[in-house]
Parts: structure tokens; C-alpha cells; sequence
């Protein structure tokens, strides 16, 4: 090509470079209140789930952005639970980060159901002694992040092939239940503040209980 040809053609791209309108800038996307991102969140990570209206009021068993969920991306769960937003976003992470990766790896195949046995439940903590009086609260206990929507109590998990894992059976042993749950267990802490096994006392025999709560707690 002659350096002249060359030159030609530069300045025909310039000019048409020059000729056309200046780019537009893109409209921002719209600001979304925190709970209303929260909600597309749950939304655009394909959970099943219905707002619900908030719930309690001033401070007592107050949840702002109350959902229902009965299913995450991964897997079904063994009956609807009533927890907030930002905890429902945090329980579908943990599925897919740490539930999913441990049943892949330690049994090939996914976990199909979540077995839980609470989320949101007005109350205050339990505590061995309220236990031995078969009471629901401790007197002047402090409320139980149940009592917020920030936590939930699973009790096993139920992989693909119908495979039954419970924390009440299977926590202790050598085989690989409870490696899977142990596994499971250990990696939740790094994403609830608190995380109670049936290591931490016989009220957590037959559970994981995960909060959210400003707590800092990993009972293994
Ligand atoms: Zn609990």
C-alpha cells in the first residue's frame, strides 16, 4: 500500500470518526433501596421464595424485610421458612459454597433437599435449664436471633439419590456422614457469625443452628 493510499484512508476514518454523533452516555441504573436490592438478589439468584409484610414491631421479633423462602437454587427445602432478606441471601450462598462443594467432594452427587427445623420463631434463647423445665424461653433471656428472622436450624440434608444425612444420626462416627456434616459445619462459620453443633451442648443434638446475629460464635 503507497503511503499515499495509506493517508487517504486515515483521514476518510477520521472524518467518519468525526461525522458521527458524540456517544451518548448510558442512563444510570436506577437506585434501589437496600431491601428492594436485597429482594432482586434472592430474585436473580433464582430462589423461590414471596415478600412478606414486616413483621413484628418496635424492636420485639421485628423483621423488615420478612420473605418466605421454600427453595433455593440448589435445592428444595422440607418446608417454607420465614427469615430476613439478608439471611435468606446469606442461607443461599452457604448452599452453594459450602453444602453443594461438600456433597460434590465427599459423596459425588448433589444434596436435592434442605432439611431444616425452624427459622423465625419469636422467642427468647433456650439454655440447658429451661430445657430440664420444658420451657420454650429462659426468663429475661436475651432474644434469639430466631426471634429476629437471622437464623435457622437445620437438621440434615437429603442428597439426589435419596440419601438421608442427620445431624442427630450421623454427627459422630468415622464414616463419611459425618465428614460431610463436620465438613459443612466447619466451613459454615465462615459465613454465619454463629454456628452451634451438637458439640456445643445437648440442646444442639440434633441441629446446626446458623445466625447472623452481631455474635461471634464457632462451636466445633
Ligand atoms: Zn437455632
Amino acid at each position: 500500500m503507497s503511503v499515499r493510499l495509506v493517508f487517504a484512508v486515515l483521514t476518510l476514518a477520521l472524518l467518519g470518526a468525526c461525522s458521527s454523533p458524540p456517544p451518548r452516555l448510558a442512563a444510570p441504573p436506577p437506585i434501589l433501596d437496600p431491601d428492594s436490592a436485597c429482594l432482586k438478589d434472592l430474585r436473580d439468584r433464582r430462589m423461590a421464595f414471596e415478600p412478606q409484610a414486616a413483621l413484628g414491631n418496635s424492636g420485639t421479633c421485628a423483621i423488615a424485610n420478612p420473605v418466605k423462602v421454600t427453595a433455593d437454587s440448589q435445592t428444595s427445602w422440607n418446608r417454607p421458612g420465614v427469615m430476613s432478606c439478608s439471611m435468606a441471601r446469606t442461607v443461599e450462598r452457604f448452599e452453594t459454597q459450602v453444602v453443594q462443594a461438600a456433597a460434590q467432594r465427599i459423596f459425588g452427587q448433589k444434596v436435592a433437599k434442605l432439611h431444616h427445623m425452624g427459622t423465625y420463631n419469636c422467642r427468647t434463647r433456650r439454655t440447658e435449664t429451661t430445657v430440664a423445665s420444658a420451657d420454650m424461653g429462659s426468663r429475661g433471656g436475651r432474644l434469639s436471633e430466631h426471634g429476629k428472622g437471622q437464623a435457622i436450624d437445620v437438621g440434615g440434608f437429603e442428597l439426589a439419590d435419596g440419601t438421608m444425612i442427620s445431624v442427630k444420626t450421623d454427627w459422630k462416627g468415622a464414616g463419611k456422614k459425618s465428614e460431610f456434616l463436620q465438613a459443612v459445619a466447619r466451613a459454615s462459620c465462615e459465613h454465619f457469625n454463629v454456628v452451634l453443633t451438637p458439640n456445643h451442648n445437648k440442646l444442639h443434638a440434633d441441629h446446626l443452628h446458623l445466625d447472623i446475629g452481631p455474635h461471634k460464635l464457632c462451636s466445633m
